[in-house]
C-alpha cells in the first residue's frame, strides 16, 4: 500500500455516526482509499461529513455510485443493517466486500446468508463513546481497541479488510457470529442496559423528591453511557433478546443475593458480595479496555 496505490479504490460508508464518521476520518488520514463517499439520511450529517473532510462525496441514500465500491461499511444501527444488506447487494459489484459494524451479528449475519451475500464480513469495533452524529466523530477513536470480525467462507478482499482495520489501530479478532452475541451480552449490552435502568430507577425518585443536586461522580459514571442513543440499544436489544436475556437473569440472582443478605443482616456474606466485585474490578485490565 502506498499513497499512490492504496488498499481500496472506493469506499462507501452508509451511517455517517459516532462510527461511521470516525471511521471514514481514519480512512482519509491514512489515505486508504482512493475516495471515500458517505451516505447519511440528514443534511447537518452529511454537511458535517464534508466540512471534516471525511467523505469526497455524499448521498442521502444508496443508488447507482455504489456499483463502484470495492468495499462498502454500513454503520448505522443493527435493524438498518439488516434492511440495508438487500439493497446493497441491488447496487453493489459482485466483487465488492461487505461489512459492518454493528453492535450484535448472528441476524445479521443470518440475514447476509439468507440473501446469499457471500461477499459479506459481519465486523464489531469495540470502541465508542455516549455520543452520536458525525459532530461526534473523532480520531483515534478504534486505536488499542478490538474489531471483531466474524467471517464465513473466503470474500474477496478480506486480508485488505483486516490491513485497514489495523492501519486506523485496531486489534482484530475472529469470532463465530453466535460466540460474538453470547459473549458481548454479558460483557456490553447488559453493562449498557443497566446503565438505563439506574438511570431511570434514580430518576423517578429523585424527580419526584427533587433531590438530584445530591448526586455524585459514582451516579455519573455509572449512568454515562445511558446518553447513547436509544434507536442503537432498541436494536441490539431486538436482535440480540434471547442472550440479553440470560445476563439480565444473571443480574436480577445477584440482585436477590444481595437482597437476601441485606435483609437478613447477613454482615460476611454482605462483604463476600463486595469483595467479590472488587477482585473483578482490580483484575480487569483497564488500559485495554
Ligand atoms: P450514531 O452516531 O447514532 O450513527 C448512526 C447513523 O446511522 C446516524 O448518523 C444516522 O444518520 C444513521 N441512521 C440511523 N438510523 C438509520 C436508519 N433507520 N436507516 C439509515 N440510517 C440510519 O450511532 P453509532 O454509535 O455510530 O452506531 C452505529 C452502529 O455502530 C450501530 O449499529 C451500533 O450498534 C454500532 N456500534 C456503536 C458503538 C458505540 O459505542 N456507539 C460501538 C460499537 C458499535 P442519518 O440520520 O444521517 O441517516
Amino acid at each position: 500500500m502506498t499513497k499512490k496505490n492504496p488498499l481500496f479504490n472506493q469506499i462507501v460508508v452508509v451511517g455517517l455516526g459516532l462510527i461511521g464518521g470516525s471511521l471514514a476520518l481514519e480512512i482519509k488520514r491514512h489515505k486508504l482509499a482512493r475516495k471515500v463517499v458517505g451516505v447519511s439520511r440528514s443534511k447537518q450529517n452529511r454537511k458535517e461529513a464534508l466540512r471534516r473532510k471525511a467523505v469526497d462525496e455524499v448521498y442521502p441514500k444508496l443508488s447507482s455510485f455504489v456499483s463502484e465500491a470495492d468495499l462498502v461499511i454500513l454503520a448505522t444501527p443493527v435493524e438498518s443493517i439488516i434492511q440495508l444488506l438487500r439493497e446493497v447487494k441491488q447496487w453493489a459489484s459482485p466483487q465488492a466486500l461487505i461489512t459492518d459494524v454493528g453492535s450484535s451479528k448472528l441476524q445479521i449475519v443470518n440475514e447476509a446468508k439468507k440473501i446469499n451475500l457471500k461477499q459479506f464480513v459481519g465486523g464489531h469495533p469495540i470502541a465508542g463513546t455516549e455520543n452520536s452524529g458525525m459532530k461526534s466523530a473523532e480520531l483515534n477513536l478504534f486505536k488499542n481497541k478490538k474489531w471483531i470480525l466474524t467471517p464465513s467462507g473466503n470474500p474477496l478482499g478480506y486480508s485488505k479488510l483486516k490491513l485497514l482495520l489495523k492501519t486506523v489501530g485496531a486489534e482484530v479478532l475472529e469470532m463465530p457470529a453466535q460466540e460474538h452475541d453470547q459473549v458481548l451480552a454479558a460483557v456490553s449490552h447488559l453493562p449498557n442496559i443497566i446503565a438505563y435502568t439506574l438511570a431511570n430507577t434514580v430518576g423517578e425518585k429523585s424527580r419526584r423528591a427533587k433531590n438530584i443536586r445530591f448526586a455524585g461522580s459514582s451516579l455519573k459514571g455509572m449512568t454515562r453511557v445511558a446518553a447513547s442513543p436509544g434507536e442503537m440499544w432498541r436494536d441490539v436489544c431486538l436482535s440480540n433478546g434471547k442472550e440479553i436475556s440470560k445476563s439480565v437473569a444473571d443480574f436480577q440472582s445477584q440482585l436477590k443475593i444481595f437482597q437476601k443478605a441485606l435483609t437478613q443482616k447477613d454482615s460476611q456474606k454482605l462483604l463476600n458480595f463486595f469483595e467479590l466485585g472488587k477482585k473483578f474490578r482490580n483484575e480487569l485490565d483497564l488500559k485495554k479496555l
